[in-house]
């Protein structure tokens, strides 16, 4: 099995319960628990709403996560990007491929092969549905150059393209 850089430093904390990585909490949950959310929330507000409500959430931990390892590492924005592109794969996220990082465009292209969002979603949709992932790296991209950012995901395997694709695109 490939050396996984993040779970074999994955803290186990049996008083509490909890997962640390360092020093930072997390979770495992099954794809299908969030899958669920998202349906519930999409049939409450629409699947356009539902899709900012959770890309807020994944920007969130996107922001914290860039700032936090960058910092911790004394990565550079570039080594920033390819830690996170790199854990993303470590724990489960798909198989992130950094395609384009422009500091000067404020311009990141990330491919991800095998979204766990997207296959838990199960019925094809005429919609991208990875709106974590998606709200991950703007936040990342805003987080690592303070900007403001929108952030899109043409192609996504919930629609039957063959792999998700995210743009995130900074204002200047
Ligand atoms: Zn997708």
């Amino acid at each position: 099995m490939a050396e996984n850089s993040v779970l074999s430093r994955i803290q186990h904390h049996p008083d509490e319960g909890s997962l640390t990585f360092q020093g930072v909490r997390y979770l495992l949950i099954r794809p299908e628990t969030l899958a669920s959310v998202q349906k519930q929330i999409e049939a409450e507000v629409g699947a356009l709403r539902a899709g900012e409500l959770l890309y807020a959430g994944g920007f969130t931990g996107g922001q914290l996560s860039g700032r936090k390892y960058r910092d911790a590492f004394e990565f550079t924005e570039r080594q920033a990007v390819e830690f996170m592109c790199r854990m993303g794969g470590e724990i489960g996220w798909g198989r992130f491929r950094l395609l384009e990082l422009s500091p000067e465009k404020r311009l990141l292209q990330v491919e991800v092969d095998s979204s766990p969002f997207a296959v838990a979603y199960g019925e094809p949709t005429g919609q991208a549905v990875c709106h974590w992932i998606r709200g991950v790296l703007g936040g990342l991209v805003s987080g690592l150059f303070s900007t403001e950012v929108r952030a899109a995901e043409p192609l996504c395997l919930a629609k039957g393209d063959p792999v998700c694709r995210f743009v995130v695109e900074g204002q200047r």
